[in-house]
């Protein structure tokens, strides 16, 4: 009796969970992928969790599916975590509604992974619009025999670390060996005036006559640089430098297929499956304005069926699904270059472009186009995923809403997706953003936002009890303008009217905290993916190729220490070049962040204190960000 009632109890308390998770598994859809569900039964169904972005494979759900009925068709999205399938009938949908809903699969790493389905009435999927391979991008198959790949995998002595021809490199996620001239990732050039050596490997010379032969290639590379990938591994997305190599990059992959991500500059990615044997020809476009990169990740979305095996991933939907990575190892040719490059991209063209990286804006029209470029652009541009990304709200940022007296009016300035909009029902808040897209996502959720420029916010003077700025001051381009965007918070404030500043630290490790920020990165697989399969890579900008607006790459950082806060005075910063934010998790473009404070939070409080009407009431490190709270005189 008593087990019978404990587990009768149990199954009510599991059934409320489930409907709790299966009613945020359509408010999910709705807010972060605009697909709307419905109350009632059609033949389609989405199933939420069963996703590709989520370690599903086509392989694991589809048998699933099947037990229920006539599967029509199964969608399954690159890198979403949900998947759409349409029955025969509706019959046999609502059968799969009722007896999958809440049902656990094992995914393809093994971990649990629980369906959440919903009706909906129209299969919804935005189409990238990108079919065709970057022009100038060719992907020969079996150009060599599995012999020679044998033979030229076996030539590779990694034990052997610096030989006499080669000098070799353990990178942070992959390991290189460089022949005919060293590459150096801190310039991503090569040493024009000292070729290593011995030149390339005798092996590779009769497979390179052949090809020039064939007509493959039109030049005899000079430079080989052979990378080894284990699965995880990666290459952050970059374009190679154009004054180091002529236009034909080549590369060769062996022992395991792999997929390459192209970027163009206006944001259109094109995953490109590079089979095991297959030759990369990269020219012209691909090779100097787009860039490439491999994400780090274990599995990738690539077509089911044998009749694709080379060229665009997302070339059919409904025919995806993951494929394990093995160890590739790439030989990549080039040939270096001896004269400076005139290609037709002087935008990404470091020959023709004098000074290399934006440079410190000298007047406000030009801050105010820097940050149209790097910041508003890219916010809007990423609206969508930035909010799916940020749920969760910074506990002392909680803490400093939760304790002000009820009924306090506070303006959230740069409040993104409005995630601490709702955080104290007893406020009144408000909350502005420069990002019409993010500002969209706020009113759906019932908050009161609206756009503006933190530097000219349209709300009457004095008319707030607090005010609070997230991560949102140090996108300003100069000293000044911060200084400007501070003065108008404290504008806002009633005397008395505390506010609270979070700026993003470049050190994203203090007294070895590191910030949830980083930590959020080791996440458990499926999110990884998912999160991984969007960002370029990270961790590694020394790899980088500065490529001004282009999107999807990191730029290294010259003189960091140019950067230091200095209050007003920006003068001393002229000439120098900005750093550009890579990516921590989930963005796909980098985010200006032009000031460092160095190490000691008490220089957060320099630009606060070129204002005479605020005393300074704490600092604190948190989250990665250097934080203050002040309060007007
Ligand atoms: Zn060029």
């Amino acid at each position: 009796m008593d087990g019978n009632h404990q587990s009768d109890h149990k199954h009510s308390k599991t059934e409320k969970k489930f409907l709790r998770k299966q009613i945020k598994a359509r408010h999910t859809l709705l807010r972060h992928e605009g697909i709307e569900t419905v109350s009632y039964a059609t033949q389609i169904l989405v199933v939420a969790n069963g996703g590709l972005g989520n370690g599903v494979s086509r392989n694991q759900l589809l048998p699933v599916l099947k037990k229920c009925g006539l599967v029509d068709a199964l969608l399954m999205p690159p890198n979403k975590p949900y998947s759409f399938v349409r029955y025969k009938t509706t019959e046999e949908s609502k059968k799969a509604y009722i007896s999958l809903n809440g049902k656990g699969i094992v995914g393809d790493v093994g971990q649990k992974i629980i369906l959440y389905l919903n009706f909906v009435e129209k299969v919804q999927w935005k189409e990238s619009g990108h079919q065709a391979l970057p022009p100038g991008l060719m992907v020969v198959e079996e150009i060599i025999s599995p012999e020679d790949e044998k033979m030229l995998l076996e030539s590779i002595n990694w034990t052997e670390g610096n030989g006499k021809q080669n000098i070799q490199k353990s990178l942070k996620h992959r390991r290189v060996k460089h022949f005919g001239y060293e590459f150096h990732y801190e310039t991503n050039n090569v040493d024009k005036n000292k070729p290593l050596p011995g030149g390339l490997p005798e092996i590779c010379d009769s497979i390179l006559e052949k090809w020039l032969k064939e007509g493959y290639i039109k030049h005899k590379p000079d430079q080989l640089t052979i990378n080894q990938y284990e699965p995880g591994h990666g290459i952050p997305a970059h374009i190679d430098t154009h004054s180091a190599f002529e236009d034909e990059i080549i590369s060769l992959s062996l022992g395991a297929e792999i997929v390459m991500d192209f970027k163009h500059s206006d944001g259109v990615t094109v995953p490109v499956m590079l089979p095991r044997r297959s030759l990369l020809v990269m020219t012209g476009e691909s090779r100097y304005l787009w860039t490439h990169g491999i994400t780090p990740r274990k599995f990738d979305t690539v077509q089911a069926s044998e009749s694709h095996k080379s060229g665009i991933i997302i070339s059919d939907v409904g025919d995806l699904t993951l494929s394990k990575r093995g160890i590739r190892t790439s030989f990549t040719f080039r040939k270096v270059r001896q004269t400076p490059c005139n290609c037709n991209y002087p935008l990404v063209c470091d020959s023709q472009r004098k000074e290399a990286p934006p440079s410190v804006p000298e007047s406000d029209r030009e801050a105010t186009q820097l940050e149209q470029e790097y910041v508003h652009r890219v916010y809007e541009e990423i609206a969508g995923h930035f909010s799916s990304t940020r749920h969760t709200p910074w506990p002392r940022i909680v803490e400093f809403l939760k304790a002000l007296p009820s009924g306090s009016v506070v303006a959230d300035i740069g409040c993104g997706n409005g995630k601490y909009l709702g955080i104290n029902k007893e406020l009144h808040m408000i909350g502005c953003d420069r990002s019409q897209n993010l500002v969209a996502i706020c009113r759906e959720r019932q908050y009161q936002a609206f756009v503006c420029d933190a530097l000219a916010v349209p709300i009457r003077s004095e008319s707030c009890d607090a005010c609070i700025s997230i991560a949102v001051i140090h996108h300003f381009a100069t000293a000044e303008r911060r200084v400007v965007a501070v003065r108008e918070l404290v504008r806002l404030l009633r005397p008395g009217g505390k506010a609270l500043i979070y700026v993003w630290a470049m050190e994203q490790e203090y007294n070895k905290q590191k910030s949830k920020y980083l930590r959020g990165n080791r996440n458990s697989q499926g999110r990884k993916e998912e999160i991984s399969s969007d960002a370029s890579v990270q961790e590694s900008p020394v790899e980088q190729t500065p490529d001004v607006g282009n999107q999807g790459s990191a730029c290294s950082v010259p003189s960091i220490s140019d950067f230091q806060e200095g209050g007003c005075n920006s003068s001393k910063f002229t000439n120098s070049k900005l750093p550009i934010h890579t990516n921590r998790t989930s963005f796909h473009s980098d985010l200006l962040v032009p000031w460092h404070l160095k190490g000691n939070p008490a220089k957060t409080n320099l630009t606060c204190q070129t204002l005479s009407n605020v005393s300074i009431l704490q600092t604190y490190y948190d989250q990665g960000n250097w934080c203050v709270i002040l309060q007007k005189l």
